[in-house]
């Protein structure tokens, strides 16, 4: 039983408009938990531990909640820094994203990239995507639901799958604290975009509801400040009470896209195209949104195709059903 808490720093990795959350674990193998992007290393991790008196070379861990740029982009320039002697752990379902940068072409085609029809636009954000990565890393650890990470001590992280932000974003809550280091696996009401990112809305909601009732956090370290209700961003932080309200609020939210999704491509306005939002335009004019998809990060794209994909995927379920019925008859 672990009676010192454990210290735990949050470091604001800045790029852009943009600021992702990489946590530092004290432990007698220290970790960081994400990692921002290429130059995030220099620019803000070194500096935020020199100030806590911590040498980043003495980090042991480097723990990827998942694989996208904003948190893996950084890990091949920590990783340096340390010697190469820091372990490398992501989620065994995106290690290909630390292992081939082509892989996250790959994926932001099949996202975003596919309701981006000017491709002077796709070539620009796949530069950037690309040139946020310092490079590529074969991963020591591809770690999957149950596993444990033993930072020495008495100090270990479980992981918890929680997909549907990524398809295979996992949190590392510490034993003993049921302190959840969710990263984006919780989106809340959305980030700087207005839109949380979502993509695989069925997964997302079945992660919300394990934490809210299986894993009960009582802390809870998100990747990015999140919008509540109101549209104003929350700390990154959650303690206490808060985190419940955090969990709900983010299984409001699905709620609220999950029923916009369904009345507008079922009544087909999804047919015309929109000169920004494709075919989400009337979505887009129902909520507000008044994004811009063609700079990057854009949540909307790749969150109304994940629920238009569950759309789809329900009415595939429930022709079946029809058709087992009738079969019956
Ligand atoms: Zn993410």
């Amino acid at each position: 039983m672990i009676t010192n808490p454990v210290r735990v720093i949050p470091i604001e990795c800045k790029f852009g408009p943009i600021a992702a959350f990489a946590y530092y674990v004290d432990a007698p193998e220290p970790a960081i938990i994400d990692t921002g992007v290429s130059i995030s290393a220099s620019q803000d991790i070194e500096p935020t531990l020199a100030q806590h008196g911590i040498r980043i070379e003495d980090i042991r861990w480097i723990l990827l909640t998942h694989g996208h740029v904003d948190h893996l982009g950084g890990a091949y320039a920590v990783w340096e820094k340390t010697g190469r002697n820091a372990k490398v752990v992501i989620p065994k379902k995106e290690a290909r994203l630390l292992r081939d940068k082509n892989e996250q072409i790959v994926d932001y085609k099949s996202l975003q990239g596919k309701y981006i029809t000017d491709s002077a636009i796709q070539e620009k954000h796949i530069s950037m995507l690309t040139t946020d990565i310092g490079g590529i890393i074969e991963p020591d650890l591809e770690v999957v639901d149950g596993d444990s990470i033993h930072l020495g001590g008495d100090i270990t992280l479980s992981v918890i799958e929680t997909p549907g932000h990524s398809i295979g974003s996992v949190t590392f809550v510490l034993e003993g604290f049921d302190w959840a280091f969710a990263a984006d696996a919780v989106q809340m009401y959305g980030g700087l975009s207005g839109m949380p990112t979502i993509e695989n809305s069925r997964l997302y909601r079945k992660s919300i509801k394990r934490l809210l009732e299986e894993v009960r956090p009582k802390r809870l370290f998100l990747g990015h400040p999140f919008r509540n209700k109101d549209g104003h961003l929350q700390n990154a932080q959650v303690e206490c009470k808060k985190v419940a309200e955090v969990l709900k609020a983010s299984l409001d939210m699905d709620t609220k896209l999950k029923d916009l999704v369904k009345r507008h491509l079922i009544n087909g306005r999804h047919a015309e195209q929109h000169e920004l939002y494709g075919p989400f335009g009337s979505i887009a004019d129902e909520i507000g949104y008044t994004g811009d998809p063609r700079h990057l990060p854009c949540a909307f794209f790749v969150t109304m195709n994940g629920y238009q994909e569950e759309l789809i995927g329900t009415e595939i379920k429930r022709e079946e059903e029809n058709r087992n019925d009738s079969e019956k008859v």
